[in-house]
């Protein structure tokens, strides 16, 4: 049986409070009793409704004793020697959820080269790591790493397990939990564990950015979540010791065979940038765009956009920043002609200063900017530049 919710119509009143707040209109009122009727995702909504506790939460049974998964496990992902920022992001948030739960922690990775790497792992807080390397696993593709990771996790039993929302990360944590049949909270900005409960709040911006969600995942294990790179801090690594288990290498008989790889110019823009200047619809023009390019050339830097440029094709997806786009978190961001939408802000919480220029007094961006310039921003620009060049 399915984990469900049920009346108990000892209690139950037919107050009807329960049927407002359920959003699958799945409760009915029936001889002042309430019934769950077929639509019930059993979410849990109703159960504070009932100010009788007439409505509880059925365990599912003949399912897995939830008590027997322990630990935090990260999956960790490397490229051209390195391993990804995020990893070593998740494994520092890992380590702080640890000081709640009192659990493990370990790392899977997976690729070629890779064997170095498992002592950064360990240093940044993996007791375990489970590693597998091999000339054949040069370019990560997600069916074998899927079915690696799931036979790790059938036998590590981890709690909890975290991936990076990078361009793979996305791709292989849905595989995984279909393949485990748990839930997955993509795009995590928030994770800590609930006192009482001991479940993993996983917290993200829902209905365009305008309230946050924090969804649990009670019934099943692992439970699982995505962070974007730069949402959480990395921490300092230390010298430690921990236990490296050897993985078979798996045969690589997925659908998709790499066969070569180039990065992607987008490798060298704005996702790792110390300094980004940043355009918005208030640059006015495509070809004002030049003065960006040139003070973002003049500090070393790169240049973001906002979602209006990106769908004018003004400038190309990868430089978008913010909540559909990417998280950034340079020292330096050099806001131009941009509002500050709830969205766009999404990207940057990780900025050290924030400069924005806004011929509108009153824009929200200046609410976080730590610096405001009142005026137009190709002029600023242009002052900016001029300045650098003497
Ligand atoms: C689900 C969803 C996801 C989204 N994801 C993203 C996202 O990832 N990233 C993103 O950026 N947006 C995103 N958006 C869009 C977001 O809501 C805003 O519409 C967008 O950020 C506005 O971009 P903007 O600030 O460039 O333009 P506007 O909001 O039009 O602001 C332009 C600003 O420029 C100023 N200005 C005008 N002329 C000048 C001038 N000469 N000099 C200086 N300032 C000037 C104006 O005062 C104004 O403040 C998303 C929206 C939704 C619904």
């Amino acid at each position: 049986m399915m984990a469900g919710i049920v009346i108990d119509e000892s209690r139950c009143v037919g107050c009807g409070l329960c049927v407002k707040t359920c959003p699958q209109g799945a409760i009915e009122i029936k001889d002042k009793k309430a019934h769950v009727g077929d639509g019930c995702i059993a979410c849990g909504m109703c159960l504070d409704s009932c100010k009788l506790g007439a409505i509880s939460r059925t365990q599912e049974k003949g399912g897995e004793d939830l008590d027997s998964w322990k630990g935090i496990l990260v999956a960790a992902e490397a490229y051209e020697g390195k391993l990804h920022s995020v990893t070593l992001e998740l494994l520092c948030k890992a380590k702080e959820l640890q000081c709640d739960s009192k659990c493990g922690i370990s790392a899977f990775l997976m690729g070629k080269d890779v064997e170095k790497l498992a002592q950064e792992l360990i240093n940044h807080g993996a007791d375990t790591v489970y590693l597998c390397q091999d000339e054949s696993l040069a370019y990560p593709t997600e069916e074998p790493w899927a079915d690696a990771l799931t036979s790790v996790i059938e036998k590590a039993r981890p709690e909890i397990l975290l991936f990076g929302a990078t361009e793979f990360g996305r791709s292989l944590a849905p595989r995984v939990a279909a393949r485990l049949r748990t839930g997955l909270t993509a795009d995590c900005t928030v994770l800590q564990i609930d006192k009482e409960t001991g479940l993993l709040q996983q917290t993200r911006p829902a209905f365009g950015g305008n309230l946050m969600a924090t969804i649990v995942c009670p019934n099943h294990r692992p439970q699982m979540a995505t962070v974007r790179p730069g949402v959480f801090p990395m921490g300092q690594g230390e010298m430690r010791q921990g236990t490296v288990v050897r993985l078979p290498v798996p045969a690589l008989s997925g659908r998709v065979q790499v066969e070569s790889a180039q990065p992607a110019p987008e490798s060298k823009t704005i996702a790792d940038a110390q300094i980004i200047v940043a355009v918005g619809r208030g640059i006015g023009s495509q070809k004002n765009m030049q003065y960006a390019y040139e003070l973002a050339r003049l500090l070393g830097g790169q240049v973001g956009a906002s979602r209006p440029l990106v769908d004018a094709g003004w400038a190309q997806y990868p430089m978008q920043v913010g909540q559909t786009g990417k998280t950034v978190a340079p020292k330096l961001y050099i806001a131009c002609g941009i509002s500050g939408a709830i969205q766009h802000m999404a990207g940057i919480g990780g900025a050290e200063t924030i400069v924005a220029i806004n011929t509108d007094p009153d824009a929200p961006i200046f609410q976080s900017a730590h610096y405001a310039i009142v005026g137009d921003c190709v002029e600023v620009l242009k002052e900016m530049i001029a300045q650098l060049q003497k």
